[in-house]
């Protein structure tokens, strides 16, 4: 029987509350936690399989996270690269808890091991690549990364990049341990398994419509969609981790830290093939250099994907304009009703400060399906425009902080209250990859005291045995190569 007051209320059900209400269940079996998600079903928002590209970050292929040196021939810079292999290692260690303990099972449907590639054209670009990969292989995570710039062994690795493309330098890494991910799976089984905890529930159809501090912690006012029926609720601790829908739902805290914050909403689509002859003939991600303007939206990629039980082609994302902040439950009037007069001038500011982007961003929502095909064409010459159709894929809701002057930053970032009694997750970049590293932040955070017990430690350290390990040691620890191969198995990853 849920408790009359949560001790923890989790707004959203997607990836993140997923990997946070599991994980302090599992670290304290006696709190009482519970989950409003607006939508009939959790993890069909920005992480369900189809509104994201299913790519586990790991910097295996994302040319962004290693940016060329500013003088030729200088040494890359691979930090980056390494923090997000460290993050995403401890999702990895999460989900194979998951799975050993039945808060996730049968992993074949919801990971698998997908080769990640990163590809480019001309012979400065090849040059970069060639020192990238140098880089990064000196490092034992990275070790098993293979250049070429030969076309015969890139005509073995993925034959649709080369088939048909005129004579030029073209160079590309390969590393087999990459792997694609439906998150939104992932959610459901986590959620699932969270629901059936004692003191545990999670609500579908839900919308939190406010939350305002009250004695002790804060009191949530949620809608029942079906019935238009609100009701008041109290909670002593609450995580907004509502994607699209956090930044209104924090500015409603009347938190410092939401004072001045904007939203700005970028909508997705993709370029879908599920013609099984081509299909069948690719079988990797493929990763370019971003558009010189794109920022940290990065550029297009050629993903195979598994979805719904069958093997689809993804290309893009194409960031397209919305008034939306969420796919499915938003509304044409999120965006302007999320404006008011102390935000006003952060959106103007960051337009003003960033016109090349916005410039970008315009470009890319006129295009036309030709121009998106010609896009194609540069990673698949000879994609055929009727075996592709286009399909809407998620919605970024990028935060804008009257702090940051117009600056724009892409990464994830927890905030809390002071107290501790409330986090929210904004941002979208590195994402769902980062989940579990999410939580432990928050946990951190927020839930200290349970971390400070042996018997929180070691329930901590059997999920994730790195939480107390520096980022940039965990991809040192002698004990890594075993654990990983441990964790590989426990997920039925087995190298492409
Ligand atoms: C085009 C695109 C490609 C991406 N590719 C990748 C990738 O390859 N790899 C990767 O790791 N990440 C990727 N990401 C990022 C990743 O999808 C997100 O970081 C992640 O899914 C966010 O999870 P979340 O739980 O915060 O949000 P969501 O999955 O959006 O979940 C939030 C939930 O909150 C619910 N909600 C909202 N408001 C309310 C409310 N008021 N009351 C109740 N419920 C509410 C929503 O219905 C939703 O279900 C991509 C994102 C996009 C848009």
């Amino acid at each position: 029987m849920p408790s009359p007051i949560p001790d923890v209320v989790l707004i959203g059900g997607g990836i993140m509350s997923a990997h946070l209400g599991a994980m302090l269940k599992r670290l304290d079996p006696r709190l009482a936690i519970e989950v409003f998600e607006a939508a009939d079903e959790p993890g069909r928002e920005s992480s369900d399989g189809w509104n994201n590209a299913g790519t586990g970050h790991a910097g295996l292929c994302e040319l962004n996270y290693t940016p060329p040196p500013a003088t030729a021939g200088a040494p890359v810079d691979v930090t980056k690269a390494l923090e997000i292999f460290a993050r995403f290692e401890q999702s990895r260690q999460f989900w194979s808890y998951a799975v050993a303990h039945g808060l996730a099972p049968r992993p074949a449907e919801w990971i698998r091991a997908v080769p990640h590639l990163s590809f480019v054209r001309g012979d400065a670009p090849a040059a970069f690549l060639r020192a990238r990969q140098a880089a990064l292989a000196a490092h034992p995570l990275f070790r098993t990364m293979e250049f070429t710039a030969e076309r015969e062994v890139l005509q073995r690795w993925a034959p649709l990049l080369v088939e048909g493309r005129a004579a030029g330098p073209l160079a590309a890494t390969r590393i087999a341990a990459g792997t694609d991910v439906n998150f939104g799976e992932l959610s459901r089984r986590l959620l699932g398994w969270l629901g059936a905890q004692e003191g545990c529930r999670v609500h579908t159809g839900h919308r939190v419509t406010q939350v305002r501090r009250a004695d002790a912690g804060w009191e949530l006012v949620v809608r029942h969609l079906d019935s238009g029926e609100s009701r008041p609720m109290r909670t002593r601790f609450v995580f907004i981790g509502a994607g699209g829908g956090t930044i209104p739902l924090l500015r409603a805290t009347g938190l410092p830290v939401a004072r001045g914050l904007a939203a700005f909403p970028i909508g997705g689509q993709w370029l879908v093939c599920d013609n099984p002859a081509v299909v069948a003939r690719h079988f990797g991600k493929v990763y370019g250099s971003p558009p010189p303007d794109s920022g940290a939206l990065g550029g297009p990629h050629l993903d195979v994907r598994h979805l719904h039980g069958k093997r689809v082609l993804l290309f893009g994302p194409f960031a397209t304009w919305t008034a939306k902040f969420l796919h499915r439950t938003g509304r044409y009037t999120d965006l302007p009703s999320s404006i008011g007069a102390d935000n006003l001038g952060t959106l103007i500011r960051t337009g003003l400060h960033n016109p090349v982007l916005v410039r970008f961003l315009a470009q890319q929502a006129l295009q036309r399906m030709e121009s998106r095909l010609a896009a194609l064409r540069d990673y698949y010459p000879e994609a055929r425009t009727e075996d592709w159709r286009l399909v809407d894929a998620g919605i970024r809701v990028q935060a804008l902080k009257q702090a940051d002057a117009g600056r724009l930053y892409f990464g994830t970032e927890v905030v809390t209250a002071p107290d501790g009694s409330l986090a929210a997750l904004l941002g979208a970049s590195p994402g769902a990859s980062v989940s579990a590293n999410i939580a432990l932040q928050v946990v951190q955070t927020c839930f200290p005291e349970h971390l400070r017990t042996l018997d929180g430690q070691a329930r901590m350290k059997a999920m994730l045995p790195t939480f107390d390990v520096d980022l940039g040691q965990i991809a040192t620890a002698a004990a890594y190569a075993g654990r990983s191969a441990e964790i590989d198995e426990w997920l039925q990853l087995r190298g492409a």
